[in-house]
């Protein structure tokens, strides 16, 4: 499989969205020479975007234990509308051998790695989904241990996909204390608890990031699943988007209604009709800027990475701006691009934007363009046409 496809988001680099400009607050006065130009601050030459391309909020949606039911009706959903997922898969009970039958609701590697290799995202759910509160410390290769739960999966996916690595968790049964979110953060970046499902824009801990889901008592019907669905929407619009935060979203099965209001054997079960209805909801959400929706690894390193970076300017003659951009975060896991808002001079209408191998003409927009661009991957080099 192609690295980069599934790591993170590949070759979209640079870009602009003009309509962004005209929302955003004018910066100081105009740039009139190159000399005026040099006297500011890179603050505010350099706006950075809480969230990427200037959206209001992220959310992301994730899956727990890597069913079956998740292969057949999530990704198909998400595909359509061009949404990606994060999925948390318990190593030691997807079936590796496509002819053996998989056991209870769980499914094959094959289609786990498969949507991966679509742009979705493989998070860890521990080596077989224990109450890791109850474990004791151990050795890493030594099965009932705390720390075996936390370090078997990654060397089970390095035989999957040895390209590939996790780089977050969530906890089997939300259940975990002080020491369980420690021992994880070792070895990930960040991790899934569940809680009032509101991060703000840096979250608290990065060991315990805020999920939420929905819950479905007896006497389900179609439209009490779409109004559950709405209410959550709702909250999302309160809370997520109007204090400009991260959510996290949690479900297990995604069946048709008659078998989620059916199933015996199945942790609260969502309705593959009211999912998609929600689904089609955020993407319109995300069409409209107002949220950014992304797997929890790709707002993870982002934040990390807006958190950090170290933006200066290098160059600024009549014709050209050079910016470097840089972090101290390792470059083979934090490698999404981050959005950046330019002052470019006056009189400067089109410009041409590279970093690396990437290049973009660009139009300028009340002085300003919008930039994506990946830390610790070449200068970002903007030149005026003339
Ligand atoms: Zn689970």
């Amino acid at each position: 499989m192609n690295k980069k496809s599934c790591i993170s988001v590949g070759i979209i680099v640079l870009a602009l969205t003009s309509s962004i400009f005209a929302q955003s607050k004018k910066t100081a006065a105009v740039i009139t020479s190159t000399q005026e130009e040099t006297k500011r601050t890179i603050s505010e030459k350099v706006k950075i975007a809480d969230w990427y391309e200037f959206r209001k909020a992220a959310y992301s949606l994730s899956f727990d234990d890597g069913l079956i039911s998740q292969y057949k009706y999530v990704a198909p959903i998400l595909d359509k509308l061009g949404l990606k997922a994060t999925f948390y898969i318990v190593t030691e009970t997807l079936e590796s051998d496509p002819d053996r039958p998989a056991s209870w609701r769980y499914g094959y590697w094959w289609q786990f790695i498969e949507m991966c290799k679509k742009g979705h995202e493989l998070g860890s759910h521990s080596a077989t989904h224990p109450k890791l509160t109850t474990f004791h410390d151990g050795g890493v290769s030594k099965p009932g241990t705390l720390q075996y739960e936390l370090n078997a999966p990654i060397q089970t996916l390095q035989e999957k996909m040895p390209d590939y690595k996790f780089i977050t968790f969530a906890y089997p049964f939300v259940d975990y204390n002080k020491h369980v979110m420690e021992e994880t953060a070792k070895l990930y970046v960040s991790s899934r608890g569940l809680g009032n499902g509101f991060n703000s824009k840096t979250p608290d801990e990065w060991m315990n990031i805020q999920g939420h889901g929905l819950d479905y008592g007896p006497g389900r019907t179609i439209e009490s699943d779409n109004s559950k669905m709405t209410a959550l929407e709702n909250w999302i619009t309160n809370n997520t988007i109007a204090k400009e935060g991260w959510t996290v979203y949690l479900a297990h099965d995604v069946l048709p209604f008659s078998e989620a209001s059916t199933a015996t054997d199945s942790w609260q079960p969502v309705s593959s009709e009211s999912f998609e209805g929600f689904a089609q909801w955020l993407k319109s959400k995300h069409d409209s800027k107002e949220l950014w929706i992304e797997t929890v690894g790709n707002v993870t390193r982002y934040i990390k990475e807006r958190d950090v970076v170290s933006i200066n300017q290098l160059e600024a003659t009549d014709t050209k701006l050079t910016f470097s951009i840089t972090d101290n975060l390792p470059d083979n896991q934090f490698n999404y691009p981050i959005t950046l808002e330019i002052l470019i001079p006056t009189g400067w209408d089109k410009v041409i934007v590279k970093q690396k191998k990437t290049k973009k003409l660009l139009s300028v927009s009340e002085e300003k363009i919008i930039v994506n661009a990946i830390p610790d991957q070449g200068n970002i080099e903007i030149s005026k046409v003339e």
